[in-house]
């Protein structure tokens, strides 16, 4: 059997981020960032984007010591992707109050050559007609995961539409998958979108835990409850990536897998809003990750043993 291949396309950022706790500006970010560390704690991740010249060659390689191949980021000339966020007292909604897509304005992900025959792709929150493009510089046909946004499903509903043909699993929150479908009800929404191409339908719903949909039926995973969160950028994006490291590493996306990977999933988006930005997945280890899952496991337990490995 040949080695597993995850590639994550997506967004690397710089992120002025209005917390609570205080405003910290400069963190790196970017959704390819989160999925990226989150699924390297799992499985090497290789990620597609660019940055512009003020992105130090330093952190490049603080990425690469945690296992991501950043041969696939390129360096165009301008400034980095900037996004400033604030979020509310209690964190749970934000608001954007300044996005600078400078580099990624003109982002048309290009795949290394040796990128081309990944078996686990990560498309993240990009136009559907970029993340289209990335399909057609596939060899082989990977488990195609995808992650949108509410701006894409009003603005470029027919490319998206198009793409969903083509991904084996679509990620997104709540309020997405009830503006995608126009049904309320989560199942049914879930049912709906099916319809459209995805057979794996993940529902993220916050503190509130995630729903996965597919052939098999619907299952649940909680978040897991923190004493302390700090920032939940990125939280969405180390889901997804968590889930693909998980499925990259086991090699397999058959139902339990996917249901063992959410675990995974739900893991390293907990890792992720324990510190400001990233900084809390640049040092997680592989222990502690383990005792991550263990705790999932013991929050429900109740006297049957789950076997998460
Ligand atoms: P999340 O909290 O999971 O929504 O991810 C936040 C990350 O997404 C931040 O690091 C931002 O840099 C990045 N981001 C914000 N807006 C966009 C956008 N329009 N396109 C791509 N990435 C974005």
């Amino acid at each position: 059997m040949t080695a597993s291949s995850l590639v994550i396309v997506g967004s690397v950022a710089f992120d002025d981020l209005e917390l609570p706790t205080g405003t910290f500006e400069n963190v790196v970010g970017g959704a390819a960032t989160y999925s990226a560390l989150a699924a390297s704690m799992l499985h090497p991740a290789r990620v597609v984007g660019v940055v512009g010249h003020d992105y130090d060659e330093a952190t490049l390689q603080q990425l690469a010591a945690r296992g991501v191949d950043v041969s696939g980021i390129e360096r165009a000339p301008g400034k980095t992707f900037r996004w400033r966020g604030r979020y509310s007292a209690d964190l749970n909604s934000r608001v954007t109050l300044d996005t600078q897509l400078n580099v990624f304005a003109d982002f048309r992900p290009k795949l290394p050559v040796g990128f081309r025959s990944a078996t686990h792709l990560l498309l993240g929150n990009i136009h559907p007609a970029l993340q289209l493009s990335v399909l057609e510089q596939l060899e082989g046909r990977p488990f195609v995961a995808a992650d949108t946004m509410n701006f894409w499903i009003q603005g470029e509903l027919s490319a998206l539409q198009k793409l969903l043909k083509k991904v084996d699993l679509l990620i997104v929150n709540d309020e997405e998958a009830r503006e995608l479908s126009g049904i309320h009800n989560l199942p049914k929404a879930a049912r709906a979108i099916a319809k459209m191409g995805p057979t794996r339908i993940i529902i993220k719903r916050g503190e509130f835990g995630a729903l996965l949909f597919d052939e098999i039926g619907m299952f649940f995973v909680p978040a897991y409850p923190l004493e302390e969160v700090i920032d939940p950028t990125g939280a969405g994006d180390s889901f997804a990536g968590g889930l693909m490291g998980y499925l990259a590493r086991v090699r397999s996306n058959e139902g339990m897998a996917l249901r063992k990977a959410l675990f995974y999933a739900a893991a390293a988006g907990s890792f992720c809003v324990e510190g400001v930005g990233p900084r809390r997945l640049f040092e997680t280890t592989a222990a502690e990750l383990r005792q991550r899952i263990a705790s999932f496991v013991s929050l429900v337990d109740y006297g049957h043993s789950l076997d998460l490995s």
